[in-house]
């Protein structure tokens, strides 16, 4: 039997969960998504991941057909309706059927799509071993572009950081911005070590302001951890002691390797492991 998903106001089969070829989300990447982990039944920083779609629609003047309390509960019964207590959900919103021109007010009411389902986005051995990444040669947008921090349904500067990524024969590129600072990777959220403090740049950097980052951050300092939010450059990832990155889909892991250089010992490093295992416990419900 296929998925529940919710399409504009209410659940509707996998099968008849279809999208006009009118929606400006397909025909321009116009819209918002974020995408939201479920932990032992339980859905993780719902509450942030509504603010950061409300924030992202508001920037891109879309302005969403259901208020965020409505949004909540669709959510939570788009996750029940498909019986998912460890998953992942992708929660979309698109700028809605509109005309073949770019006017985004051309379109009447925009399109809300709920996905509960399940995600691996690396294998066991990477979270284990640590994983190598490169340095992308595409920049990350200019804040008076598409600013970062909006969870647009364009990714195609990741995209494209992506593909070097793939070309490189590894599963991750790190951004950088205009000014040669570490931006993030192409689907997550830079951390290094050096020397015990743990460092992460600024989201004005050109990062989305990741939630899994937030929680790790705050995890650290519970934990007696130094958090420093700073500009870092090439440099600094290539002398870290350690080097991870964070997503929702990513959770936490280790890298281990960038542009052929060995970060540390080359295996995840013991604040990377420490903070992945918190991490967990947290999203289960146990606490920081
Ligand atoms: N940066 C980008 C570009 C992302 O797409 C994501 C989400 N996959 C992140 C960072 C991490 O954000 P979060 O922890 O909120 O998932």
């Amino acid at each position: 039997m296929g998925l529940k998903i919710w399409m504009g106001d209410k659940l509707v089969d996998e099968s008849l969960a279809k999208v006009s070829v009118f929606d400006h989300g397909l025909l321009y990447g116009d819209g918002v998504f974020e995408g939201i982990r479920v932990y032992s039944g339980k859905i993780f920083e719902l509450g942030a991941h509504l603010k950061r779609l409300y924030e992202s629609a508001k920037v891109i003047r879309l302005e969403i057909s259901m208020g965020i309390d409505a949004m909540g509960d669709a959510v939570r019964a788009t996750v029940a309706a498909n019986n998912i207590s460890e998953g992942y959900i992708r929660l979309i919103v698109t700028r809605g059927v509109g005309d073949l021109g770019l006017n985004p007010f051309s379109c009447q009411r925009s399109g809300v799509i709920i996905i509960a389902d399940s995600i691996q986005l690396y294998p066991e051995e990477f979270y284990e071993k640590g994983m190598r990444v490169v340095s992308a040669s595409t920049m990350r947008c200019h804040p008076m572009s598409l600013p970062p921090q909006v969870k647009s349904l364009n990714y195609l500067n990741n995209i494209l950081a992506k593909i070097e990524a793939i070309d490189s024969g590894v599963p991750e590129a790190i951004m950088y911005n205009h000014d040669g600072f570490v931006a993030e990777a192409s689907g997550d959220n830079v951390f290094i070590v050096r020397d015990g403090i743990l460092f992460t740049p600024p989201s004005q950097a050109g990062s989305l302001e990741g939630i899994t980052r937030k929680v790790v951050m705050r995890i650290a300092r519970a934990n007696g951890i130094e958090v420093i939010e700073e500009n870092l450059t090439r440099f600094d990832l290539y002398v870290a002691d350690e080097f991870f990155l964070t997503g929702t889909a990513a959770e936490v892991i280790g890298v281990v390797g960038i542009d052929g250089m060995v970060i540390g010992d080359g295996k995840p490093g013991s604040m990377t492991k420490m903070l992945r295992e918190k991490f967990f416990e947290c999203a289960h419900g146990r606490g920081e």
